[in-house]
């Protein structure tokens, strides 16, 4: 006899086998009037009720099915006459796979009731079993797989960066450093600081921020990649929308201008967004109605006026609104809040925007997504493209309602000279970034690219305010628990 899961049984397949004994296995999610189970086996948000007919089994063996615990149920597949599913399992055979003790069940996040976000966090080897994380699992899967899919149905290749890397050329000072060195007793220069000649790789390597220097090798030679990878971060930001530990999408394309770069990125999210919608409508609606839920207990004014599902199909219906820093400075300065003393820190051209000055400008002023463009130099990576103007450059960055800054990007310096000038400006050594710098001498041409954070972009199709739920085991300071 055949094995069928939940999600099978629930489309066509269930028709298709109605009358026929068939096997399912999964977990208890409850238990009623020694007569209805509810089983789910994680392949969809539904369960599928199982009923028993307590004359034809043991009293011992019905009473080890508890909440939990994991069956393996033989039985015939009929139309239910009760409300609420359309099909039911009449079982004629059980085995208990696995026990599990309703005391302890009790303490768990698998009590079938409302956790706190912060429990379920506290128990994340066991909040896959409840309804929330199971969708935005799955909804994080579906994410994954549409981004692949899109730049594999556009010619994309998948290029897979190095996570230990020796370049230090971005993110000084919040990378993670790797070695196998004796901390309490290094190898020591005679200046008395670390020699990190006898180190594992004979130089000092860290944790990647980013593969996008690599990506830009690759694109130079094979026209249009992109990675996809964890990324590490020692920034000390306890926030809702920073980890410690985060994947990256970065696409990298050879001939691109920043104009280009922006087209690719809206698109890109765009096809996120309806994947999403058009694949995931069963643990998309149920995180609706939380979301729904969740709005009631905000204040007021915190209140979102569209629902999840609204604020997605809005991303894919309008354009996102594009602007220039300079002219995003003029709209806050222009502000009643401004004006009013509103922001917390001060406004002026220069300034690196605040998060609250990005969320003001896309949830109150334009109400849709920004893409701000043409950051000044200095505040900005070296490797972005020095404008016309000498002060600014094809800089990106993608806004986002309720998440803030979800993509950052931008047109490349390409001309060998003026990279090798930007170096000297932020006090990078050119020499050590030779095979960076290489690329740049032997066919150079216009290329751009941006960086995706993986899970600000599932935070937004989840509607889970914190970035912490929305990855399975969340790196953060002070936690890498799990
Ligand atoms: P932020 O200003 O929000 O810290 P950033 O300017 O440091 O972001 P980039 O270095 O441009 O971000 O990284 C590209 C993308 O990666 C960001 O747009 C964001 O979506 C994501 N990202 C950056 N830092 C983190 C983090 N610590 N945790 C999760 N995602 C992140
Ligand atoms: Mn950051």
């Amino acid at each position: 006899m055949k094995r069928y899961k939940i999600v099978e049984l629930l489309g066509n397949t269930g028709r298709e086998l109605l009358g026929q004994e068939i096997i399912v296995k999964g977990w208890v999610r409850a238990f009623r009037s020694n007569r209805f189970i509810q089983l789910n086996d994680g392949s969809c948000i539904s369960v599928i009720q199982a009923v028993i007919d307590f004359e034809l089994f043991d009293e011992a063996l019905l009473r080890r099915i508890t909440t939990a615990s994991a069956l393996s149920l033989t039985g015939k597949l009929v139309e239910s006459i009760g409300s609420g599913q359309a099909l039911e399992l009449q079982v004629s055979a059980i085995e208990i796979l696995g026990d599990a003790n309703p005391d302890e069940v009790q303490k768990t996040v698998m009590q079938p009731k409302r956790h706190s976000l912060e429990f379920l966090r506290e128990q994340a080897h066991l909040r896959f079993r409840t309804n929330t994380f199971g969708a935005v699992f799955r909804i994080r899967h579906a994410v994954a797989y549409a981004i692949h899919k899109f730049f594999n149905d556009r010619g994309f290749f998948y290029l897979h960066t190095p996570i230990i890397t020796g370049s230090d050329a971005e993110g000084a000072g919040e990378m993670f450093r790797v070695t196998n060195l004796d901390p309490k007793n290094p190898p020591l220069n005679e200046d008395g600081s670390v020699n990190f000649k006898d180190d594992f790789f004979g130089k000092q390597v860290n944790l990647t921020v980013s593969g996008q220097l690599e990506a830009e090798l690759a694109a130079l030679a094979l026209g249009q990649v992109y990675t996809f990878g964890p990324t590490f971060r020692a920034e000390n930001s306890n926030t809702s929308r920073h980890l410690a530990e985060f994947w990256m999408i970065e696409p990298e394309v050879a001939f691109n201008d920043l104009k280009d770069n922006m087209d690719l990125t809206e698109d890109f999210l765009k096809y996120i967004c309806s994947y999403i919608l058009e694949n995931c409508a069963e643990d998309l609606k149920f995180l609706n109605d939380r979301d729904a839920q969740e709005q009631t207990q905000k204040p007021q004014h915190e209140r979102n006026e569209l629902s999840l599902i609204e604020r997605i199909e809005f991303v894919i219906n309008n354009p996102f609104k594009r602007l220039t820093y300079t002219e995003a400075i003029e709209v806050l300065l222009n502000s009643n809040h401004y004006k009013k003393k509103k922001f917390k820190y001060d406004v002026s051209w220069g300034i690196d925007l605040q998060s609250e000055h990005e969320r003001y400008l896309v949830e109150k002023e334009f109400k849709c997504p920004v893409i701000l463009t043409d950051y000044p130099a200095q505040i900005k990576a070296f490797y972005m493209r020095l404008n016309e103007d000498g002060k600014t450059v094809a800089a990106m960055d993608v806004l986002f309602p309720g998440i803030g800054e979800i993509v950052g990007g931008s047109q490349r310096e390409e001309r060998y000279d003026i990279l090798h000038k930007k170096c000297e400006e932020f006090g990078i050594h050119p020499e050590e970034l030779w095979w960076y710098m290489d690329t740049r001498k032997f066919g150079t041409v216009p290329h751009a690219g941006f960086g995706l954070g993986f899970e600000r972009m599932v935070m937004f199709v989840t509607g889970m305010s914190n970035i912490r739920d929305v990855i399975p085991f969340p790196r953060t300071p002070q936690n890498a628990e799990f």
